[in-house]
């Protein structure tokens, strides 16, 4: 098709996609500087349109520099560029980063590349030997975010770009096998053109890709730390009052038949702790309180930290007995001795007690004001008689 080879020269092309590369590259840069170290993978997808870019500086200097650079050394770095962008994927999947078995590619790579350039000159062999790594390499990296359940639109992004850049390099390898590579890489023959487009287009879109997936990341990270209580985990205050302000609306409007409760928890003597073990452990006991807190709750229940050492939890449905055996659950959860597995049991708290007031929604004219009042009364009433017991207001 010779029309489109004015359009798309070979080597404009991939001196497009380097400028592309480093642009993104200085884009990942100034990212990475902002972001916090909790979102991994960011300086892998900053030095791999760099690689990137180095690779088609090299490409371009095709005929200029010896071929060793511009074919092999070329070639590998590219190949680099690739891995380098799967690191960063390993990394920022939580995973570690393993990319032993692909550097040995790389050189395998290297030899193979040499001697089809050096010794016994081939482009079409190069061709399918470097596109059939290059796809298996992009389908691995695909594979990383297939085996994900939970995708945003930036996953989704880079999942569907890996896989098409490894279709695109697999039918390149046949085209290659089938005896249709063309006479050389800056052939101008359409399949060569709109195989460099395809991996021209891809470094960008990668890197964007990346940026959508970092930036959603720390949109959640943010999200997540103004609304849950730093040393617990649990529903920080707003959060939890929010959420109880939802769900008196949805009793008032008559769902789930109108039925709520809320409970108000309160750690008994929890001063007598900080003052026995120190601070450092009354954190850690309220640590190991919430978690047990967690274990006996309802699935649609909400557990939120109120202030200090009290808390609160919504269950949403349910009325005065099923509120009462939440709560006799939480409070006989919370009283089982810590032993010896458990970090408290080192510092010397052998047990913890809690006490519980119960309130119940009361129909379209209670409100969570008068609620909170309920509840806070029955705790007061439940420390008044002696503690660790559960009443109901
Ligand atoms: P009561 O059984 O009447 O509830 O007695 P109490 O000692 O638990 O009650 P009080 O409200 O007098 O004391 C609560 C204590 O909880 C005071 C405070 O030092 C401690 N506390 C509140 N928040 C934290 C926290 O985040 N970490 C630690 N270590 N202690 C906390
Ligand atoms: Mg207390
Ligand atoms: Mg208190």
């Amino acid at each position: 098709m010779p029309l489109l080879s004015p359009a798309l020269d070979p080597r404009s092309i991939i001196v497009l996609a380097g400028v592309m590369g480093l642009l993104m590259s200085i884009v990942m840069f100034s990212m990475r500087r902002s972001y916090p170290p909790s979102i991994r993978g960011l300086r892998e997808w900053t030095l791999a349109p760099l690689a990137s870019f180095v690779s088609t500086v090299l490409f371009a200097l095709r005929g200029v520099l010896p071929d060793v650079f511009s074919i092999v050394l070329a070639n590998m770095v590219l190949f680099q560029g690739c891995i380098l962008y799967y690191a960063g994927s390993q990394l920022f999947l939580g995973h570690e980063r393993d990319t032993r078995i692909w550097s040995v590619v790389t050189l395998v790579l290297g030899v193979v590349l040499f001697w089809f350039s050096e010794v016994q000159p081939s482009y079409p062999t190069r061709l399918a030997v470097f596109t059939l790594a290059i796809s298996w390499l992009f389908f691995a990296h695909a594979r990383l975010y297939l085996r994900r359940r939970a995708k945003r639109v930036g996953m989704h992004l880079m999942t569907s770009l890996l896989l098409l850049q490894s279709l695109a390099a697999g039918l390149r390898c046949l085209s290659a096998v089938l005896g249709e590579a063309g006479i050389g890489m800056l052939d101008t023959t359409w399949l060569q053109s709109l195989y460099i487009v395809m991996y021209s287009l891809t470094a960008l879109m990668l890197s964007i890709a990346g940026v959508l997936m970092a930036t959603d990341r720390l949109r959640l990270e943010f999200e997540f730390m103004a609304t849950h209580d730093p040393l617990t985990g649990v529903l920080n205050r707003r959060a939890l009052i929010e959420r109880c302000e939802r769900e008196v609306i949805r009793a008032q409007r008559g769902d789930g038949d109108g039925a709520l409760a809320l409970l108000m928890l309160d750690a008994d003597h929890f001063k007598r702790v900080n003052d026995e073990f120190g601070h450092q452990a009354g954190d850690e006991a309220l640590r190991q309180l919430t978690l047990r807190l967690q274990t006996p709750l309802p699935p649609a229940a909400w557990l939120g930290r109120y202030g200090g050492e009290e808390f609160v939890v919504v269950l949403p449905g349910l009325g005065h007995d099923g509120a009462r055996a939440v709560a006799e659950r939480l409070r006989k959860e919370a009283g089982e001795p810590f032993t010896a597995p458990s970090p408290l049991a080192a510092t010397g708290i052998g047990r913890l007690s809690i006490s519980i007031g119960v309130a119940v929604f009361q129909g379209p004219a209670d409100t969570l004001d008068a609620l909170l009042a309920r509840a806070d009364a029955a705790l007061y009433r439940a420390k008044a008689q002696g503690r660790d017991r559960v009443e109901v207001a």
